[in-house]
Protein backbone atom coordinates (compact mmCIF):
# COMPACT_ATOMS: atom_id res chain seq x y z
CA UNK A 1 0.00 0.00 0.00
CA UNK A 2 1.41 3.39 -0.98
CA UNK A 3 0.41 5.75 1.45
CA UNK A 4 1.72 8.67 -0.95
CA UNK A 5 -1.08 10.86 -1.83
CA UNK A 6 -1.80 14.39 -2.77
CA UNK A 7 -2.86 16.37 0.34
CA UNK A 8 -1.91 19.69 -1.27
CA UNK A 9 -4.91 21.03 -2.68
CA UNK A 10 -6.90 19.88 0.60
CA UNK A 11 -8.57 22.23 3.34
CA UNK A 12 -6.12 23.29 6.38
CA UNK A 13 -8.71 21.51 8.56
CA UNK A 14 -10.82 17.84 7.14
CA UNK A 15 -13.52 17.96 9.93
CA UNK A 16 -15.67 14.41 9.27
CA UNK A 17 -18.26 13.13 11.49
CA UNK A 18 -18.71 8.70 12.37
CA UNK A 19 -21.93 8.19 13.61
CA UNK A 20 -21.62 4.45 15.93
CA UNK A 21 -23.69 1.67 15.53
CA UNK A 22 -26.65 1.34 17.37
CA UNK A 23 -29.62 -1.30 18.17
CA UNK A 24 -32.21 1.43 18.60
CA UNK A 25 -33.48 3.83 15.89
CA UNK A 26 -31.94 5.90 14.35
CA UNK A 27 -32.63 9.77 15.02
CA UNK A 28 -30.49 11.40 12.13
CA UNK A 29 -31.00 10.66 8.37
CA UNK A 30 -27.80 10.81 6.20
CA UNK A 31 -27.59 11.42 2.78
CA UNK A 32 -23.99 11.27 1.63
CA UNK A 33 -22.27 14.48 3.18
CA UNK A 34 -25.41 15.47 4.54
CA UNK A 35 -27.20 14.81 7.94
CA UNK A 36 -30.04 16.20 9.56
CA UNK A 37 -32.34 14.91 12.31
CA UNK A 38 -35.61 12.74 11.41
CA UNK A 39 -38.27 14.74 11.71
CA UNK A 40 -40.34 12.19 13.72
CA UNK A 41 -37.65 13.19 16.40
CA UNK A 42 -38.69 16.72 16.46
CA UNK A 43 -38.05 19.69 14.86
CA UNK A 44 -34.57 19.59 12.48
CA UNK A 45 -33.22 22.69 13.44
CA UNK A 46 -31.10 22.59 10.56
CA UNK A 47 -29.51 20.13 7.82
CA UNK A 48 -25.79 19.53 8.47
CA UNK A 49 -22.74 19.26 5.94
CA UNK A 50 -19.65 17.69 6.24
CA UNK A 51 -16.20 16.49 4.74
CA UNK A 52 -16.78 13.00 5.11
CA UNK A 53 -20.06 11.24 7.11
CA UNK A 54 -18.56 7.58 8.34
CA UNK A 55 -20.67 4.89 9.43
CA UNK A 56 -20.56 1.11 10.45
CA UNK A 57 -17.91 -0.70 12.77
CA UNK A 58 -14.71 -0.90 9.97
CA UNK A 59 -11.94 1.02 10.82
CA UNK A 60 -9.86 0.70 7.56
CA UNK A 61 -12.15 2.83 5.68
CA UNK A 62 -12.19 5.62 8.33
CA UNK A 63 -8.24 6.01 8.78
CA UNK A 64 -8.43 5.92 5.11
CA UNK A 65 -10.72 9.12 4.42
CA UNK A 66 -9.71 11.01 7.18
CA UNK A 67 -6.51 10.33 8.58
CA UNK A 68 -4.27 8.78 6.37
CA UNK A 69 -3.13 11.71 3.67
CA UNK A 70 -2.36 13.29 7.10
CA UNK A 71 0.25 10.47 8.48
CA UNK A 72 2.00 11.19 4.84
CA UNK A 73 2.26 14.83 5.42
CA UNK A 74 3.65 14.27 8.51
CA UNK A 75 6.21 12.00 6.51
CA UNK A 76 7.19 14.64 4.32
CA UNK A 77 7.76 16.77 7.03
CA UNK A 78 4.79 18.22 7.51
CA UNK A 79 3.03 18.67 10.84
CA UNK A 80 -0.26 17.23 11.27
CA UNK A 81 -2.84 16.08 13.66
CA UNK A 82 -6.20 14.58 14.28
CA UNK A 83 -8.44 14.93 17.01
CA UNK A 84 -11.45 12.84 17.93
CA UNK A 85 -14.01 14.85 19.49
CA UNK A 86 -17.60 13.53 20.70
CA UNK A 87 -19.75 12.68 23.93
CA UNK A 88 -17.98 9.75 26.54
CA UNK A 89 -19.28 6.29 24.42
CA UNK A 90 -19.93 7.73 21.47
CA UNK A 91 -16.60 5.92 19.75
CA UNK A 92 -13.47 8.04 19.83
CA UNK A 93 -11.24 5.62 21.40
CA UNK A 94 -12.65 2.82 19.22
CA UNK A 95 -11.81 4.79 16.00
CA UNK A 96 -8.18 6.22 17.36
CA UNK A 97 -7.17 3.04 19.50
CA UNK A 98 -9.46 0.30 18.49
CA UNK A 99 -9.35 -3.28 19.39
CA UNK A 100 -7.34 -6.22 17.90
CA UNK A 101 -9.99 -7.04 14.89
CA UNK A 102 -9.95 -3.34 14.34
CA UNK A 103 -7.06 -1.55 15.09
CA UNK A 104 -7.74 2.04 15.15
CA UNK A 105 -6.36 5.46 13.44
CA UNK A 106 -3.16 4.63 15.83
CA UNK A 107 -1.73 1.74 14.67
CA UNK A 108 -2.82 2.18 11.22
CA UNK A 109 -0.73 5.37 11.39
CA UNK A 110 2.31 4.15 12.61
CA UNK A 111 2.10 0.80 10.04
CA UNK A 112 2.28 2.99 7.39
CA UNK A 113 5.02 4.83 9.09
CA UNK A 114 7.08 2.45 9.06
CA UNK A 115 6.37 0.88 5.64
CA UNK A 116 6.95 4.51 4.28
CA UNK A 117 10.58 4.15 5.63
CA UNK A 118 10.94 0.90 4.40
CA UNK A 119 10.05 2.35 0.73
CA UNK A 120 12.27 5.14 1.30
CA UNK A 121 15.75 3.84 1.07
CA UNK A 122 17.31 7.18 0.20
CA UNK A 123 16.64 8.69 3.69
CA UNK A 124 16.94 7.72 7.15
CA UNK A 125 14.58 8.44 10.11
CA UNK A 126 14.51 8.70 13.60
CA UNK A 127 11.24 8.49 15.28
CA UNK A 128 10.51 8.88 18.77
CA UNK A 129 6.78 8.62 20.70
CA UNK A 130 5.95 10.37 23.31
CA UNK A 131 1.97 9.74 25.32
CA UNK A 132 0.25 12.23 27.37
CA UNK A 133 -2.49 13.15 29.38
CA UNK A 134 -3.95 16.63 30.26
CA UNK A 135 -6.09 15.98 33.64
CA UNK A 136 -7.61 19.53 35.16
CA UNK A 137 -5.24 21.83 33.24
CA UNK A 138 -2.16 19.38 34.54
CA UNK A 139 0.04 17.54 31.61
CA UNK A 140 0.95 13.96 33.20
CA UNK A 141 3.37 12.19 31.50
CA UNK A 142 2.05 8.73 30.67
CA UNK A 143 5.81 7.33 30.21
CA UNK A 144 6.79 7.88 33.33
CA UNK A 145 5.86 5.79 36.37
CA UNK A 146 2.73 7.49 37.93
CA UNK A 147 4.44 8.85 41.39
CA UNK A 148 7.04 10.70 38.94
CA UNK A 149 4.61 12.52 36.75
CA UNK A 150 2.47 13.23 39.68
CA UNK A 151 5.55 14.84 41.30
CA UNK A 152 6.44 16.76 38.27
CA UNK A 153 4.01 17.48 35.48
CA UNK A 154 4.77 18.12 32.56
CA UNK A 155 5.20 22.02 31.83
CA UNK A 156 4.87 24.17 29.20
CA UNK A 157 7.98 25.87 28.18
CA UNK A 158 8.32 29.22 25.59
CA UNK A 159 5.82 30.44 23.34
CA UNK A 160 4.10 30.54 20.01
CA UNK A 161 6.12 28.28 17.52
CA UNK A 162 8.82 27.50 19.92
CA UNK A 163 7.25 25.62 22.88
CA UNK A 164 8.93 23.29 24.90
CA UNK A 165 7.59 20.58 27.25
CA UNK A 166 9.85 19.45 30.16
CA UNK A 167 10.20 16.77 31.52
CA UNK A 168 8.61 14.74 29.24
CA UNK A 169 10.27 11.06 28.17
CA UNK A 170 10.43 10.43 23.86
CA UNK A 171 10.66 6.65 23.41
CA UNK A 172 12.90 5.77 19.95
CA UNK A 173 11.26 3.46 18.36
CA UNK A 174 12.01 1.33 14.97
CA UNK A 175 9.44 -1.18 14.55
CA UNK A 176 5.75 -1.82 15.37
CA UNK A 177 6.39 -3.96 18.39
CA UNK A 178 7.74 -1.28 20.24
CA UNK A 179 4.96 1.34 19.69
CA UNK A 180 2.97 -1.28 20.82
CA UNK A 181 4.89 -1.21 23.68
CA UNK A 182 5.13 2.38 24.10
CA UNK A 183 1.80 2.23 24.08
CA UNK A 184 0.61 -0.33 26.90
CA UNK A 185 3.48 1.05 29.04
CA UNK A 186 1.02 5.03 28.72
CA UNK A 187 -2.40 2.82 28.92
CA UNK A 188 -0.90 1.17 32.22
CA UNK A 189 0.47 3.92 34.13
CA UNK A 190 -2.68 5.83 33.26
CA UNK A 191 -4.65 2.96 34.50
CA UNK A 192 -2.51 2.96 37.62
CA UNK A 193 -2.62 6.71 38.35
CA UNK A 194 -6.80 7.11 38.57
CA UNK A 195 -8.79 5.35 41.25
CA UNK A 196 -11.99 5.42 38.51
CA UNK A 197 -10.03 4.86 35.42
CA UNK A 198 -13.61 5.53 33.12
CA UNK A 199 -13.89 8.67 35.02
CA UNK A 200 -10.52 9.55 34.11
CA UNK A 201 -10.64 8.67 30.53
CA UNK A 202 -13.55 10.45 29.82
CA UNK A 203 -12.45 13.48 31.72
CA UNK A 204 -9.00 13.71 30.33
CA UNK A 205 -7.80 14.29 27.00
CA UNK A 206 -4.90 11.93 25.60
CA UNK A 207 -1.74 13.29 23.19
CA UNK A 208 0.14 10.23 21.38
CA UNK A 209 2.75 12.10 19.44
CA UNK A 210 5.48 11.05 17.03
CA UNK A 211 8.43 13.46 16.61
CA UNK A 212 9.45 12.20 12.53
CA UNK A 213 13.03 13.52 11.36
CA UNK A 214 14.26 12.49 8.46
CA UNK A 215 17.62 13.46 6.42
CA UNK A 216 18.98 12.35 3.09
CA UNK A 217 21.13 8.94 3.30
CA UNK A 218 24.91 10.28 3.17
CA UNK A 219 27.04 8.46 0.04
CA UNK A 220 30.14 8.68 2.63
CA UNK A 221 29.78 4.96 3.07
CA UNK A 222 28.34 6.29 7.08
CA UNK A 223 24.67 4.88 6.33
CA UNK A 224 22.63 3.83 8.93
CA UNK A 225 19.72 1.65 9.25
CA UNK A 226 16.24 3.27 8.95
CA UNK A 227 14.77 4.09 12.48
CA UNK A 228 18.01 3.97 14.41
CA UNK A 229 19.60 6.57 16.71
CA UNK A 230 21.89 8.52 14.52
CA UNK A 231 24.98 10.79 15.62
CA UNK A 232 23.97 14.46 14.57
CA UNK A 233 20.45 14.24 14.72
CA UNK A 234 19.12 17.51 17.41
CA UNK A 235 15.91 17.88 19.05
CA UNK A 236 13.63 19.25 16.67
CA UNK A 237 13.12 23.06 16.34
CA UNK A 238 9.38 23.43 17.56
CA UNK A 239 7.71 24.98 14.82
CA UNK A 240 10.65 26.56 13.72
CA UNK A 241 12.11 26.04 10.54
CA UNK A 242 11.44 22.36 9.52
CA UNK A 243 14.89 22.21 7.83
CA UNK A 244 18.49 22.33 9.82
CA UNK A 245 21.81 21.50 7.99
CA UNK A 246 23.97 19.11 9.89
CA UNK A 247 27.14 18.28 8.44
CA UNK A 248 26.46 19.50 4.46
CA UNK A 249 22.39 17.25 4.78
CA UNK A 250 18.91 19.09 6.44
CA UNK A 251 17.67 17.28 8.80
CA UNK A 252 13.80 17.40 7.92
CA UNK A 253 11.15 17.23 11.46
CA UNK A 254 7.65 17.34 11.89
CA UNK A 255 5.07 15.82 14.43
CA UNK A 256 2.51 13.80 14.11
CA UNK A 257 0.11 13.69 17.29
CA UNK A 258 -3.15 12.11 17.37
CA UNK A 259 -5.78 13.05 20.32
CA UNK A 260 -8.17 11.39 22.08
CA UNK A 261 -10.21 14.19 23.84
CA UNK A 262 -11.91 14.37 26.97
CA UNK A 263 -15.99 13.69 26.56
CA UNK A 264 -17.82 16.65 25.46
CA UNK A 265 -21.05 16.38 27.11
CA UNK A 266 -22.38 18.72 29.33
CA UNK A 267 -21.41 18.34 33.08
CA UNK A 268 -24.06 15.78 34.96
CA UNK A 269 -23.41 16.54 38.76
CA UNK A 270 -22.36 19.29 40.72
CA UNK A 271 -19.12 18.27 41.18
CA UNK A 272 -18.55 17.90 37.98
CA UNK A 273 -19.81 21.69 37.04
CA UNK A 274 -17.52 22.85 39.00
CA UNK A 275 -13.98 21.94 38.92
CA UNK A 276 -13.53 19.37 36.41
CA UNK A 277 -16.56 20.50 34.10
CA UNK A 278 -15.33 24.07 33.93
CA UNK A 279 -11.73 22.83 32.91
CA UNK A 280 -12.82 20.53 30.20
CA UNK A 281 -15.69 22.81 28.92
CA UNK A 282 -12.74 25.71 28.68
CA UNK A 283 -10.55 23.75 26.54
CA UNK A 284 -12.93 22.00 24.10
CA UNK A 285 -14.37 25.65 23.63
CA UNK A 286 -10.79 27.25 23.23
CA UNK A 287 -10.03 23.78 20.82
CA UNK A 288 -13.24 25.22 18.59
CA UNK A 289 -12.07 28.68 18.56
CA UNK A 290 -8.72 27.94 17.90
CA UNK A 291 -9.21 25.30 14.90
CA UNK A 292 -12.44 27.61 13.63
CA UNK A 293 -10.35 31.00 13.61
CA UNK A 294 -7.00 28.85 11.80
CA UNK A 295 -9.81 27.42 8.97
CA UNK A 296 -11.29 30.94 8.59
CA UNK A 297 -7.34 32.48 8.38
CA UNK A 298 -6.70 29.86 5.99
CA UNK A 299 -9.70 29.73 3.49
CA UNK A 300 -10.25 33.32 3.72
CA UNK A 301 -6.30 34.89 4.11
CA UNK A 302 -7.17 36.43 7.47
CA UNK A 303 -4.73 36.95 9.99
CA UNK A 304 -7.45 37.08 13.00
CA UNK A 305 -5.55 36.06 16.56
CA UNK A 306 -5.76 32.86 17.16
CA UNK A 307 -6.58 32.22 20.99
CA UNK A 308 -3.73 29.29 21.81
CA UNK A 309 -2.83 30.67 24.99
CA UNK A 310 -6.41 29.74 26.77
CA UNK A 311 -5.83 26.48 27.00
CA UNK A 312 -2.88 23.91 27.99
CA UNK A 313 -3.80 21.64 25.28
CA UNK A 314 -4.10 24.56 22.47
CA UNK A 315 -0.79 25.91 23.86
CA UNK A 316 1.08 22.92 23.66
CA UNK A 317 -0.10 22.26 20.13
CA UNK A 318 0.59 25.68 18.84
CA UNK A 319 3.38 24.80 16.46
CA UNK A 320 1.71 21.54 15.74
CA UNK A 321 -1.73 23.45 14.73
CA UNK A 322 0.12 26.82 13.37
CA UNK A 323 1.62 27.17 9.38
CA UNK A 324 1.03 24.78 7.00
CA UNK A 325 0.51 22.11 9.59
CA UNK A 326 -2.78 19.66 8.93
CA UNK A 327 -5.91 19.00 11.04
CA UNK A 328 -8.41 16.34 11.01
CA UNK A 329 -11.65 16.19 13.52
CA UNK A 330 -13.56 13.27 13.43
CA UNK A 331 -16.39 14.10 15.82
CA UNK A 332 -17.87 10.89 16.62
CA UNK A 333 -21.96 10.56 17.42
CA UNK A 334 -24.36 8.42 19.27
CA UNK A 335 -27.21 8.13 16.64
CA UNK A 336 -29.81 7.37 18.99
CA UNK A 337 -32.83 9.38 20.51
CA UNK A 338 -31.18 9.76 24.02
CA UNK A 339 -28.15 11.12 22.29
CA UNK A 340 -29.97 13.98 20.23
CA UNK A 341 -28.89 16.94 22.42
CA UNK A 342 -25.44 15.73 22.96
CA UNK A 343 -25.04 14.93 18.90
CA UNK A 344 -26.82 18.01 18.38
CA UNK A 345 -23.92 20.00 20.17
CA UNK A 346 -21.14 17.45 18.66
CA UNK A 347 -22.68 18.61 14.91
CA UNK A 348 -22.71 22.40 16.10
CA UNK A 349 -19.25 22.11 17.26
CA UNK A 350 -18.24 20.52 14.02
CA UNK A 351 -19.79 22.94 12.08
CA UNK A 352 -17.96 25.66 13.72
CA UNK A 353 -14.65 24.66 12.86
CA UNK A 354 -15.28 23.56 9.16
P1 LIG B 1 -15.50 6.97 23.77
O1 LIG B 1 -14.03 6.75 23.69
O2 LIG B 1 -16.00 8.05 22.89
O3 LIG B 1 -15.96 7.14 25.18
P2 LIG B 1 -15.61 4.21 22.95
O4 LIG B 1 -14.72 4.27 21.76
O5 LIG B 1 -15.04 3.65 24.18
O6 LIG B 1 -16.23 5.65 23.24
O7 LIG B 1 -16.92 3.43 22.50
C1 LIG B 1 -17.87 2.95 23.44
C2 LIG B 1 -18.22 1.50 23.09
O8 LIG B 1 -18.83 1.44 21.81
C3 LIG B 1 -17.01 0.60 23.03
O9 LIG B 1 -17.36 -0.67 23.53
C4 LIG B 1 -16.70 0.52 21.55
O10 LIG B 1 -16.06 -0.67 21.21
C5 LIG B 1 -18.08 0.62 20.91
N1 LIG B 1 -18.03 1.34 19.61
C6 LIG B 1 -17.83 2.65 19.42
N2 LIG B 1 -17.85 2.99 18.12
C7 LIG B 1 -18.05 1.84 17.45
C8 LIG B 1 -18.17 1.51 16.07
N3 LIG B 1 -18.07 2.43 15.10
N4 LIG B 1 -18.40 0.22 15.75
C9 LIG B 1 -18.50 -0.73 16.71
N5 LIG B 1 -18.39 -0.48 18.03
C10 LIG B 1 -18.17 0.78 18.41
MG1 LIG C 1 -12.65 6.81 25.28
Amino acid sequence: DDITQDYGQEDKVLVSIRIRPTDELHAWDTNGKDLKLNPAFGKAPQEFHFDEILTGSENKPVYNAVARSHVCAAMDGFNAVVFAYGQTASGKTFTLSGDEAQPGIIPRAMKDVFGYIKRTPTREYLLRCSYLEIYNETINDLLAPPHMSAAQPVQIHGNGANILLSPLREEVVTCLKGVHEVLARGEGNRRTASTDWNERSSRSHSVFRVVIESRERGTDGRQTPSGRTTPGFRPPTPGGARLQAIGGRSVQTSVLSLIDLAGSEKATSDKERTREGKYINTSLLTLGSVIGTLAENSSRGRADHVPFRNSKLTRMLQPSLSGDARISVICTMNPSKDAIAESTSTLLFAQRIK
